[in-house]
């Protein structure tokens, strides 16, 4: 049975936070000098989720009286228009600014060390660095590491960290993590909106923000020039019923070229893939978006069938095993070329669902 492959392949599961992990993550921020610097850092092109949890917590810290306090994240210094209004942003400084020997670094949706680009060597210099995250794929570059790979998000994890800090939830902290929580839970609808996830929803809506302004703002705001480029590169999506072992392929491509065309920033590319995941004949859907002349960030999800986080990981990615991504080489049909390849040998896992006994079953076979 190919299901023991797929496992084989996957990452291991990993823990919940310790509560030595709590309690060190605790005492590295009460323990700071009166004067400690603290620097904040999220993931290259920081989705909502990065970018809030991190201007959550830093609103937090600035509550707690930390004085000395930045917030950055790798690459060129551009907020997504749609996060342009998020509390907290007067934390940020572009990364050639971000102090170079902090106390303490807090990095946040982060899961491997590669997407804090040129920012990396500030785990090296900081006298600690603490992890915020929520990656099964987390390969725990960090110090005191609270990654939780059950939490619909970054966010879950920067909220608990305040509880324990005593910092309560003020409105702008609550906006912050609302929108890191939406973002990642696809506004409440995916496998992972908890019980647990609506009750730190209503939490965050208890402290008076919108849900509705936000949602407007962050998810269902475009430029035109977005929602014509969006038909040329909708237009070209390819289906493979075949591929993924039979369970199906659906994949598109946008190019420097289109995006210049049409005048639009990347940022206005995210929503594309959940444009061609709704394909109902393929389980796996992916989006490659160019980033310079040879280099792709490439989008993956999956219906439910298959492992993306493990494609995506042998790929040189990470993420989440319904939702997952990396960083391409090459032309794009080389890139389409080694996702085939990797959802090939990756194999089904059968007809019954992860974590069944049915499926226990066969994978033992
Ligand atoms: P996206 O398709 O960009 O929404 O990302 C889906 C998931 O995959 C998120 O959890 C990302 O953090 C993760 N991911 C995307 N690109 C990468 C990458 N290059 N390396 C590691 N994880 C990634
Ligand atoms: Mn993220
Ligand atoms: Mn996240």
């Amino acid at each position: 049975m190919s299901g023991a492959l797929l496992t084989d392949v996957s990452p291991p599961a990993a823990e919940q936070p310790t509560e030595a992990e709590w309690a060190a993550a605790v005492s590295a921020i009460t323990r700071l000098p009166a004067d400690g610097r603290v620097l904040l850092i999220c993931h290259v092109n920081p989705d909502g989720d990065a970018l809030g949890s991190m201007l959550g917590f830093g609103l937090g810290l600035r509550q707690l009286g930390v004085r000395h306090l930045q917030a950055t994240f790798p690459g060129r210094p551009e907020v997504p228009e749609p996060l342009q209004a998020m509390p907290g942003l007067d934390l940020l400084v572009p990364a050639t600014a971000a102090d170079p020997e902090p106390d303490l670094v807090i990095c946040f949706d982060v899961a491997a060390v590669s997407r804090l680009g040129d920012l990396a060597d500030r785990l090296d210099r900081a006298g600690a660095a603490l992890v915020l995250d929520h990656h099964a794929s987390n390969t725990r570059f960090g110090g005191i590491h609270l990654v939780d790979p059950e939490a619909a998000a970054t966010s879950v994890v920067v909220e608990k960290l305040l509880v324990r800090l005593g910092v309560p939830l003020d409105a702008g902290i609550a906006e912050c993590l609302y929108i890191a929580l939406a973002t990642d839970t696809g506004s409440f609808r995916f496998d992972m909106t908890t019980p647990a996830v609506h009750e730190m929803a209503a939490r965050l809506l208890a402290t008076g923000i919108s849900p509705g302004q936000i949602s407007r703002r962050i998810f269902d705001t475009r430029p035109f020039g977005a929602v014509r480029l969006y038909g040329d590169v909708l237009g070209r999506t390819q289906l493979e019923p075949s591929a993924a072992g039979g369970v199906g392929l659906v994949w598109t491509y946008a190019t420097l070229a289109d995006l210049a065309r049409h005048g639009q920033r990347p940022y206005t590319l995210e929503p594309l893939i959940d444009s061609v995941r709704c394909t109902a004949e393929a389980d796996v859907s992916c989006v490659l978006k160019q980033v310079t002349e040879a280099e792709w960030a490439v989008s993956m999800r999956s219906k439910g069938a298959t492992d993306v986080s493990a494609v995506a990981v042998a790929l040189g990615g990470g993420g989440h095993r319904l939702a997952a991504g990396f960083t391409g080489r090459g032309t794009a049909s080389e890139i389409v070329d080694a996702i085939r390849a990797e959802l090939a040998r990756a194999g089904r896992p059968g007809p019954a669902g992860e974590g069944t006994p049915l499926a226990d079953l066969q994978a033992r076979e």
